[in-house]
């Protein structure tokens, strides 16, 4: 079950946290991992992780905010059957103080980001019979988190591309779906935590871990699972559909 053999894989921001953990089990599962990370550097450990255990992995810069490299990626990686669009950023404030260059800078790299890498490789999904997309969304589109104002508008934008992308390409054979995690503990949170409540960043993890009703954050790897499930074969009946991965976060 759940086999990703002979499939070419690209994931973006597959350098770390979330990313990373996708990228080593769809290589375990037999996929070709294609990592574009911001820097080479940024995509080498988790390349290294994944050749270590057997498997096969490159790594492209390309920052996704932009289009140029990101079409210059995706010529290099050539046919591809997945695409995870992971890359993404975070920002903390209300609308009031969110200033517009970093509204830009969290929407270029959130949103703009995946459009810049699905006009990459849906042609080439549509030419070869069908593909899959899978988006990373948040619980933050569908509950607005608070003081998160341009990183929610950001990603209820992921939420409907990936409803428009699964309506358009439907018949093209390619599903889209989108997982909306609650806090998962990566990098991307010790790093958000640091920068932003610097001295209390054992007090802030212990509030964030207990502001999920499960009583905990979640796990990379728990995220990749998920992902699994909806990129293989497996999963052929679903398309246009998000998956919340929030312990208990949106119901309970
Ligand atoms: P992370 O910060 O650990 O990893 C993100 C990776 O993306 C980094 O390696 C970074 O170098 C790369 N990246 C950032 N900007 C880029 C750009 N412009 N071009 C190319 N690569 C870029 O983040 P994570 O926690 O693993 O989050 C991954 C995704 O999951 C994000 O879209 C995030 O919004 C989403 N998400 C995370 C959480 C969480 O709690 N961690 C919760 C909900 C959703």
């Amino acid at each position: 079950m759940f086999s990703l053999l002979g499939k070419q894989a690209v994931i973006t921001g597959a350098g770390s946290g979330i990313g990373q953990a996708i990228a080593a089990l769809f290589a375990r599962q037999g996929a070709t991992v294609h990592i574009i990370e911001l820097t080479a550097e940024a995509g080498q450990e988790t390349a290294e992780l994944i050749r270590q255990a057997g498997g096969t992995a490159h790594v492209y810069a390309a920052d996704v905010s932009q289009s140029e490299p990101v079409q210059a990626a995706f010529q290099a990686i050539g046919r591809v059957d997945i695409l995870v669009n992971n890359a993404g950023i975070a920002h903390v404030g209300n609308v009031e103080n969110t200033a517009e260059a970093d509204f830009d800078r969290v929407y270029g790299v959130n949103v703009k980001g995946a459009y810049h890498c699905l006009r990459a490789a849906v042609p080439g999904m549509r030419a070869q019979g069908g593909g899959v997309v899978l988006n990373l969304a948040s619980i933050a589109a569908h509950v607005g988190l608070t003081d998160r104002f341009a990183y929610s508008v950001s990603k209820g934008a992921i939420f409907a591309m990936t409803l428009s992308v699964a309506r358009d390409y439907l018949a093209a054979g390619i599903r889209c779906n989108s997982i909306s995690p609650a806090r998962v503990h990566t990098p991307f949170v010790d790093g958000f935590v640091a920068k932003n409540y610097p001295g209390q960043e054992e007090e802030i993890f212990d509030k964030l871990s207990k502001s999920q009703p499960i009583g905990r954050m979640g796990r990379p790897e728990e995220v990749a699972a998920l992902a699994l499930y909806l990129c293989s074969d497996e999963a052929a009946f679903i398309t246009g559909c998000d998956y919340p991965l929030d312990g208990g976060f949106i119901k309970l």
